[in-house]
């Protein structure tokens, strides 16, 4: 995303009186009563540091980064599955100074490998060992998890589960997803207490109009993608 348009979008928050923040600050908050956003960034790319960083940090906003702990200080190079060249990520040094700041740091695997395509054995090592890696680097293990691709299937949220993850985001792909989620709590909750609870979040793709952004936001507000009171225990 062009560093211009990102302070755009964050503009846009700004004027009519929203707050960026964290996904666990957003968790402590009311949502319907605060005009808060969560923000989340995937992957832990280092042109998060070079330009959202310091477009955030004047509007005083801040945020969650989901990294990917194997990869840290190397390039992304799963991108090279969907057709897209590597990008440069952040090293831990700078994902400390970020947490230091109030930033969230929190888990995208061990190795972005998508989780429903991997053994029992090798989706529950990337759970296991991310949260480990956090918890070594950064001093704290984290509550959150985003699947790669958003792609899990309930074996996987059983894994992320006893893994120690609280709760996990997900990418909506498609607009009907959305109409089908609980208007009071951004949280999906489940009877079945083995699955991880989910966090439906909205994609805001780099290429995309203002239009879009604020089409978006509007259509997030009216579904009811806000965090509730706290996660389930
Ligand atoms: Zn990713």
């Amino acid at each position: 995303m062009g560093a211009d348009k990102f302070a755009r979008q964050m503009q846009y928050l700004v004027d009519r009186g929203y707050r960026g923040v964290s996904l666990a600050t957003a968790m402590k908050h009311d949502a319907s009563r605060s005009r808060i956003v969560a923000l989340t960034f995937d992957d832990g790319t280092r042109d998060f540091w070079d330009h959202a960083r310091p477009c955030l940090q004047e509007f005083g906003f801040r945020g969650t980064l989901f990294v990917v702990t194997g990869r840290v200080g190397t390039v992304s190079s799963w991108d090279q599955d969907v057709g897209e060249s590597p990008r440069p990520l952040m090293n831990w040094d700078r994902l400390v100074r970020l947490q230091r700041n109030g930033f969230e740091i929190a888990s995208h695997t061990h190795t972005h490998r998508v989780l429903p395509s991997l053994s029992d054995h090798e989706a529950a090592h990337e759970l296991v060992e991310s949260r480990r890696v956090l918890a070594a680097r950064i001093g704290t293990a984290p509550d959150l998890l985003a699947y790669p691709r958003g792609a899990r299937t309930e074996r996987d949220r059983e894994l992320a589960r006893e893994a120690g993850y609280r709760a996990a985001c997900t990418v909506i792909l498609r607009w009907r997803d959305v109409t089908g989620w609980p208007r009071a709590n951004g949280v999906q909750r489940t009877q079945d207490r083995a699955l991880l609870p989910e966090l439906p979040r909205m994609p805001v793709k780099g290429n995309e109009s203002m239009g879009r952004f604020r089409a978006r936001l509007a259509l997030a507000r009216r579904a009811g993608l806000r965090p509730g009171l706290g996660l389930p225990d």
